[in-house]
């Protein structure tokens, strides 16, 4: 068993002009790709040969001498997550479960805006930043390069990817840009929604 790249959620096509096809083509086809064949290089005759994905991301995250393996795995768990969080025509409040949820642990959706807003714009350099369940609580984290929720036993229920390669062809160095967008017009909430229990 090899570890494989999922199918998209929507078309390349589809999240334009918020996210045009040819930033899907590259971060999707190339990089997303290029994660996943890394790391079935890495693990192949190895003892991880065979695990799932989750199980190589918390067997390597605190192993110096995996990191790679652990950079490649995190990477194609994250994009893949990453794109279940977003949607054609998504963004906005939500409704549900996490409406309520946003409400008394941020005190507003518009207070949950700004904050996750400025993970994103102030993550430095390469990194993600997330929506996560810590003891019962929504919080906003970041994560730098390839770290990730999972590998600290925190639950990840949204996530934008603030790495350049996910937004520079569409806005250069416009990355708050990027994030509004994503924010307006981009969340996929049901999906959240859905990480909720
Ligand atoms: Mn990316």
């Amino acid at each position: 068993m090899t570890i494989s790249l999922p199918n998209l959620p929507f078309e390349k096509n589809a999240l334009d002009p918020h996210i045009s096809e040819r930033t899907i083509e590259f971060h999707y086809g190339k990089h997303h790709n290029t994660y996943v064949d890394n790391l079935n290089k890495f693990i192949e005759g190895t003892d991880l040969a065979g695990q799932d994905l989750e199980t190589i991301i918390k067997k390597t995250s605190k192993d110096a001498s995996k990191t790679a393996i652990f950079n490649n795995a995190a990477q194609v768990w994250n994009h893949s997550f990453y794109w279940n969080c977003i949607k054609p025509g998504g963004g906005g409040a939500p409704s549900g479960a996490i409406a309520k949820k946003i409400d008394s642990d941020f005190g507003s959706y518009e207070k949950f805006t700004e904050e996750f807003k400025n993970a994103g714009v102030t993550q430095f350099g390469s990194g993600w930043a997330w929506l996560v369940l810590k003891e019962g609580r929504l919080e906003i984290i970041k994560t730098l390069n390839a770290d990730t929720p999972l590998a600290h036993d925190i639950k990840p229920v949204l996530t934008v990817d603030v790495w350049e390669h996910a937004y520079y062809l569409d806005y250069q160095n416009r990355r708050p840009d990027y994030l509004g967008a994503f924010i307006t017009h981009l969340i996929n909430w049901d999906f959240a929604n859905s990480q909720m229990k």
